[in-house]
């Protein structure tokens, strides 16, 4: 059974990104700073900057950290991090070079400030919290959840967002799915047209 093209690009621990796919991807710049942009897919830039907008209006603000990574600055994030934290901390928290999600243009590092203009600690699930409810809105999923971590392969990351679209990221929503889950629910019904 082909499930290679069933659903949206899957990219974890076990799925690298396909071959070529860096070749045909549409990236932006997204201003973050005076002097600073960030690449990202063309769609996911447009939602997240509409998202940006949205959260503004209600009084927070977060920037872009980081979005499409090519190949070879994974490779240099994965030997920097072995070099300081060792290899096993590394496989911990790292994706391996060709397995990061960040290499679709996809997945966008948030980060976030408080009412006083200081960025927000990383495990301050408390602020990163008020942004989850609204993010499936503008077609962005949580990719690293909570108590999913075993099904992610990764540990909760409350500023890592993957665009997936509204109609996608709705349903992973109100089934408080991930995108495993997700993906594994369209192959069963794929599979039972079959
Ligand atoms: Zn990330």
């Amino acid at each position: 059974m082909d499930v290679v093209d069933v659903g949206p690009i899957l990219v974890n621990r076990e799925n690298p990104v396909p071959a070529g796919y860096g070749d045909s991807i549409d990236i932006v710049n997204v201003e973050v700073e005076e002097g600073f942009s960030v690449p990202v897919e063309r769609e996911a830039a447009q939602s997240y900057l509409q998202m940006k907008r949205y959260f503004s209006a209600l009084g927070v603000r977060f920037e872009l950290l980081s979005g499409y990574r090519a190949r070879q600055t994974q490779e240099r994030i994965w030997n920097e991090s072995v070099a300081e934290h060792g290899e096993a901390h590394t496989r911990c928290y790292v994706a391996q070079p060709g397995y990061s999600e960040h290499q679709t243009g996809l997945a966008l590092d948030l980060t976030l400030y408080d009412a006083q203009g200081d960025r927000v600690e990383d495990d301050d699930i408390e602020a990163y919290g008020q942004l989850f409810p609204h993010l499936h809105g503008f077609g962005f999923i949580l990719r690293y959840p909570a108590g999913k971590e075993d099904v992610t392969g990764y540990p909760f990351e409350p500023w890592h967002i993957r665009y997936v679209g509204t109609e996608i990221a709705r349903e992973i929503y109100e089934n408080d799915w991930t995108l495993e889950e997700y993906v594994s629910h369209v192959r069963e019904k794929s599979g039972e047209r079959r």
